[in-house]
């Protein structure tokens, strides 16, 4: 399953640049994450000072 991103996030923007597919972008009150692009590989949930992004 993609990671998505929680209600958590302060979109401090640190996920986008890590993404390898640029699956990240910032959203109206969150950044999103594109389930059709995440390959899963977890770097974004290694940078966000939150632990928002999560595979569940
Ligand atoms: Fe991008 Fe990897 Fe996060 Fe998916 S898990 S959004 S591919 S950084
Ligand atoms: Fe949001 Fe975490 Fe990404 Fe920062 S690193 S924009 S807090 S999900």
């Amino acid at each position: 399953m993609a990671y998505q991103i929680s209600d958590e996030c302060i979109s401090c923007g640190a996920c986008e640049a890590e993404c390898p597919v640029s699956a990240i972008s910032a959203g109206d009150d969150k950044y999103v994450i594109d389930a059709d692009a995440c390959v899963e590989c977890g770097a974004c949930a290694g940078v966000c000072p939150v632990g928002a992004p999560n595979a569940e």
